[in-house]
């Protein structure tokens, strides 16, 4: 009864969407997941943060809604409320995956599994299974750093824990979950010191990205401390006071999140004892076809370190499926052209290489560049009228568009069709000859001269 085509350690993006992909094909599945089925993106990562920012969209709409003639008095915001409303939310998403599993008649086991020789994986109580496949797909943790008193603060997974509004709260972080949480936590009234290492958020990113946003981040009222490196956190009267390696000391934070990257969960899985290589920062190393260095042992999304996105998990474990499955040999992911967007307020919409990508990818090609910056008509009423940018990166003498960059309202449900644009190779005029549609801010992006 142990026997199956196809083990699956981790039920998340990655492992679900590989593991349904192949019991769809005629295999015989098991999954393994110690914690809530879906994985990161469900439980404490899009999903909840995409409900919270939701919550902070709308502090701001009611906000702007004066400029609209409203006469709009906030007494209060509900934030225990918020969090009861969005874990039920979860856990009613929780119900759905656990239903699609059976629908398929994949199996799935609630325990932690690893890796005992190859082909066969052993769960925490002992018992045994074989497969001729095993996908690893066991995601990530977030990093806490190794200094005096880190342990005073939390991490995105606390973040959602938290069961009031923090009153002063210091993210220290650069990266996504910094710019989020703290863009979330500061629209529903906590006053945040955002921490930040060098001298920009998202560096990353394409330069007007990093810059703008850096900018918008202050103009929302963080408090961005730039070249800021902790050295250590201390604890007095239950206020946390953080170090900064130059001398400087920050504080008094009642709340202190650690948001600076995650480390993969591929400690304790017995992949030596098959000879499965990671490198440096524990990754598992995969092969354009996500084969690990053991042949039929695979592995997919954020322990994998590549575009730790949950798209790219589905893609690349669905992909496998058709793959080894279905019959589709020469299915795999490519990396090259990945859409991403960035919840911040406003929201950044990225797919495709920055400017410095292009020019370091293209020595010897013309590169151009399109601009715009310019007031959305949202902002048309306001007092402040803070400005939408964009960029495209273009290459070559038929202006191959490369990169789409947005920043401003709405970047976040532009990007889409822009990113079919960009992977189907489309030219400059291509967009050019596309209708715009008017009034918007997208119109932009087939107007840019
Ligand atoms: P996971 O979803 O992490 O799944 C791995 C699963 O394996 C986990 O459930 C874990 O419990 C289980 N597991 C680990 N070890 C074992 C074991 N030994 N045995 C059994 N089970 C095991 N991405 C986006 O695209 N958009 C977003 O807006 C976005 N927002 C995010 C916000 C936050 C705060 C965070 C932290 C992440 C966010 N991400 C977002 C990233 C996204 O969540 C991840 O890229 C995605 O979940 C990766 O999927 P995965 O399958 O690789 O890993
Ligand atoms: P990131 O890797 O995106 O960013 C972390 C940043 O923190 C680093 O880039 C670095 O920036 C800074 N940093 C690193 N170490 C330290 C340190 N010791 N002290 C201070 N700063 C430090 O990680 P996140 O944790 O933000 O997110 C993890 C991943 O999850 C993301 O990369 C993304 O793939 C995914 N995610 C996606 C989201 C989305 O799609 N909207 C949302 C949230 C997460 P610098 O070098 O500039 O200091």
């Amino acid at each position: 009864m142990n026997e199956y085509d196809y083990i699956v350690i981790g039920g998340g993006s990655g492992g679900l969407a590989s593991a349904q992909r192949a019991a769809e094909y005629g295999a015989r599945v098991l999954v393994f997941e110690d914690a809530r089925l879906g994985g990161t993106c469900v439980n404490v990562g899009c999903v909840p943060k995409k409900v919270m920012w939701t919550a902070a969209q709308l502090a701001h709409a009611l906000e702007e809604s004066r400029d609209y003639g409203f006469d709009v008095t906030v007494n209060s915001h509900d934030w225990p409320g918020l969090c009861v409303a969005r874990d039920a939310y979860v856990e009613f998403l929780n119900g759905i995956y656990a239903r699609n599993l059976d629908r398929r008649g994949v199996d799935f086991v609630a325990a932690r599994a690893e890796v005992e020789s190859e082909g066969v994986v052993k769960d925490s109580s002992g018992q045994r299974y074989t497969a001729k496949h095993v996908l690893i797909a066991t995601g990530g943790y977030p990093r806490v750093p190794e200094l005096p008193g880190a342990e005073l603060g939390i991490t995105s997974d606390g973040f959602f824990e938290l069961d009031r509004l923090p009153g002063a709260v210091a993210v220290v972080g650069s990266g996504y979950i910094a710019v989020e949480l703290a863009g979330v936590l500061h629209s529903l009234g906590a006053r945040v010191t955002q921490v930040v290492r060098y001298d920009a958020m998202l560096r990353s990113f394409d330069s007007l990205l990093s810059e703008k946003l850096t900018a918008a981040q202050r103009s929302l009222g963080v408090d961005v401390v730039t070249s800021a490196t902790p050295a250590g956190v201390e604890s007095i009267d239950g206020q946390r006071y953080v170090a900064l390696e130059d001398g400087r000391r920050l504080g008094g934070f009642d709340t202190l999140i650690w948001a600076i990257g995650r480390d993969p969960n591929t400690r304790d899985l017995g992949l030596d004892r098959i000879g499965v290589v990671t490198d440096d920062g524990g990754y598992i190393v995969v092969d354009k076809y996500q084969t690990t260095s053991v042949p039929n042992v695979y592995a997919v999304g954020d322990v994998t370190g590549r575009a730790q996105l949950t798209p790219v998990a589905i893609a690349a474990g669905r992909r496998l499926s058709d793959r080894v499955f279905g019959g589709r040999e020469d299915r795999y992911l490519s990396y090259d052209v990945i859409p991403t967007v960035v919840f911040s307020h406003p929201p950044i919409g990225t797919v495709g290489m920055s400017e410095r990508e292009a020019r370091e990818r293209f020595p010897d090609e013309p590169i151009k560049i399109y601009t715009s910056e310019f007031v959305p008509m949202y902002y048309a009423l306001s007092e402040q009228r803070p400005k939408t940018a964009m960029k495209l990166v273009t290459v070559g003498k038929d202006e191959r568009v490369v990169g789409c960059h947005i920043i401003g309202p709405g970047a976040d449900e532009m990007l889409q069709g822009f990113a079919v644009a960009v992977s189907m190779g489309a030219r400059k005029t291509d967009l050019d000859d596309t209708i715009a549609i008017h009034p918007t801010s997208a119109e932009e992006l087939v107007t840019m001269r």
